[in-house]
Formats: structure tokens, sequence, C-alpha cells
């Protein structure tokens, strides 16, 4: 038995990970025993099950984020020449598929609060190319879709949501996945359900729909006399129905694991609440986070890395989420060197990711939480 406030020294705690239990395995070893390991029946009930608790209309359930993310780009026909305004506080695939279909992303800074993109500094940057807007709901946090709602429907753009940290979680008790035009989702293990790898496009416009199904499967349908025709180009993103079986076990706990995730920031938020030398995130009125990570700030940008080694050779799983995107070499060298955007700068300068997972036990947060304090103690 592990003692409250401490932690046996191999017990290495990751940032974040996976709950499987034994319905998740059991609904996966039924479908390796059935006819279909993929396009058999469990996709359709995954997509039926996410488009439900999400409350959106369609669902397409693709091999994982990045590829939905790109088939959404795809499915609104971005190319060559576009311009869409996003955050540079996201994992890069969110912009990299906008670069993969010709695009320009176009970052905006942050909100210091909650991390997320600052909704009142989109419209500045919106110019005659500008076709999108794709927030991230960083960290489970919901934007202020609102707002970012009504520039869009004012300038005529899509709202693509990169909700891949936030599944589970509501904006003023609407669901993310329900509001903008697509709401993209991942299901890595360290996302708030998993199937492995796996992701999904959530939309409730038909037109937008039809499309993502049909690039989902090499763009290729069958014409009136039962061939196979192509007629745009598509991709083989096709999820298995090994994965669906995972995704609809695990799609039932999502409300629990939400719970556990809640408990977990609310644990952080006390035990750190008299810790000077950092910041925690802000909590905002009318949304649910779906508490994907814990971030805190240091309030010296000089101790971060000192922070984050010492919390590292204590067996605590650190990261950083994220170095602002602009600054990878990648983007650098194709065409960012000169930006620079204030929040974004400071905060990729200043964060560190805690762990929190749904198994995730107090004592284990409370040993996170005294490290912490003993780091600024000595
Ligand atoms: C995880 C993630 C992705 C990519 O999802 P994969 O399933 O790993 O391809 C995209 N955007 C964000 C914000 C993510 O966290």
């Amino acid at each position: 038995m592990m003692e409250k406030g401490s932690k046996n020294k191999n017990d290495f705690i990751p940032y974040g990970r996976q709950a499987i239990d034994n319905a998740d395995i059991k609904a996966v070893v039924k479908v390796l025993r059935s006819d279909w390991l993929t396009q058999g029946p469990a996709v359709k009930q995954f997509e039926e099950s996410l488009a439900k608790y999400c409350n959106a209309k369609y669902a397409v359930a693709v091999s994982n984020g990045t590829a939905a993310l790109h088939l959404a780009y795809l499915a609104i026909g971005l190319k060559h020449g576009d311009e869409v305004i996003t955050t540079p506080n996201t994992f890069v695939a969110t912009s990299n598929m906008l670069v993969a279909v010709g695009a320009k992303p176009v970052f905006c800074d942050i909100r210091l609060d909650n991390h997320n993109i600052d909704e009142n500094k989109i419209e500045e940057l919106i110019t005659p190319k500008t076709k999108a807007i794709v927030p991230v709901h960083f960290a489970g946090h919901p934007c202020e879709m609102d707002k970012i709602s009504s520039i869009a429907k004012k300038h005529g753009l899509f709202v693509i949501e990169d909700a891949c940290h936030a599944l589970g979680a509501s904006y003023k008790n609407k669901k993310i996945g329900s509001i903008g035009d697509m709401s993209i989702f991942s299901f890595h293990p360290v996302k708030s359900i998993t199937t492995g790898e796996g992701g999904a496009i959530l939309t409730n416009n038909y037109e937008l729909y039809k499309k993502l199904a049909h690039l989902r499967t090499h763009g290729i349908n069958k014409d009136k006399n039962g061939f196979n025709v192509m007629t745009d180009l598509g991709y083989n993103y096709r999820i298995t129905d090994i994965q669906a079986a995972l995704g609809i076990s695990q799609l039932k706990k999502l409300d629990k694991f939400i719970k556990a995730r809640q408990r977990v920031f609310d644990t952080y938020k006390k035990e750190l609440a008299n810790v000077k030398e950092i910041a925690t995130p802000a909590i905002i009125k009318n949304v649910q986070s779906a508490n994907h990570i814990f971030i805190i700030r240091t309030k010296e940008s000089s101790k971060r890395n000192a922070l984050a080694n010492f919390l590292k050779q204590n067996g605590v799983g650190v990261n950083f989420h994220y170095p602002s995107v602009y600054s990878h070499p990648y983007y650098q060298q194709n065409g960012y060197r000169s930006l620079t955007l204030k929040n974004a700068d400071t905060y990729h300068n200043t964060c560190i990711t805690l762990p929190l997972y749904v198994t995730l036990k107090s004592g284990q947060i409370k040993y996170v939480c005294n490290k912490i304090k003993e780091f600024f103690k000595s």
C-alpha cells in the first residue's frame, strides 16, 4: 500500500495514460472472434454513439486525429493561397494539416488565463484570403465559442474546432462537438477516451458529412451499375472495428472519467493555492472542461526548466504543452522567423504540464505538489 503523499522511488508517474478495464477487453475480443475486423458494424455503432453523446447529427470515425483534421480541411475545399486563423498553443498537427492542403496558418495570440486563442484578437487577422477559424480547446477548456461563432458568421468563415483535448467538455451547456461546422477528436491513449489510435469528425452538416465519409475511403463511390468509381482524391483513413469496439466501451465511461479528471484538477488547485511562485489555470464560468492536462506556469521564466528537471528527477513525467507551433524549426524555416506573439511566447517559456489522468491517486497528486513546494523552499 502506498502512503499518502509518498511514492515508491521507481514508480514513475507519466503525464497521461489510459484507463482500460475488463469490459473494454471483452468488447475487443468479441470483435476479434467475429467476421468483421474492419468496415463492420462496430464503426457505425461507435459513430452513432459519439454523435449522440455530443448532440451532433453526424460522426465520421477515422484512423487518428491528424487524419480527421486533414479530412475536415479538405472537406471545406481549403487550397493553396487560403488563410486559416488558429492558435500557436497546440499540437503541431492542427496547423501541419493546413500546410498539407496548401493553406497558410495565421497564428493568433492566446489568453494567459485559460491558454486558449484570444477571441478578441481574431478579427484583426482576417483578410480577403481567410477561409476558416480553427480554435483549439486547450487542456480540454472550451474557447469562447459565442464570440468565435459570431465573428465567423459576420465574415462568412468556417469554424473547425480542434477538440482533441475536449471530448466530454461543454460550453454554456452545449456539448463540445455540437457547436462549430466541424469538431475534431482524437482517441490517442492520453485523451478523454482511447481506441489506441483513432479520431473522429463531428458535424451537423449533411454535405460535409458525405464528403468526409467519401474522402476517408479513397474518394471512391459505386456508380449505378455497381462499379467502383473514384471521383475525388481520397485516402485510407479508416478505423478498424477492433478499435471502434474499444471506443464504444470507453465512451460508456466518459462521464465517469471526466468526473475523475475534475477531482484531480480540483486537488491540484487546492494543494497549489498557496504556492506563490506559480500560477494555475483560471476557473471560468459557464464551461465544463474535459481536464485533459493540468498546466502550471512559473512566475519567473528562469525557474521553469529547473523545476521541470527537479520533478523529472523525482519520477514525475512533466511535459511542455506546447512550444508555440511557429517556434519549431520547420515553421521557422518556412516563413515564421519574424513572428512573435507576446502571450504565446510568455506562456511557452513558463508552462509545465503536470500529470492528469483517471487512475492518478490522491497520494500521487500530493506527492507531485509536495515536490513543487520542496523545490521553491530550497
Ligand atoms: C492529439 C492531438 C491531435 C492529433 O491527434 P492524433 O490522434 O494523435 O493524430 C491534434 N490536435 C491536438 C490538439 C491534439 O491534442
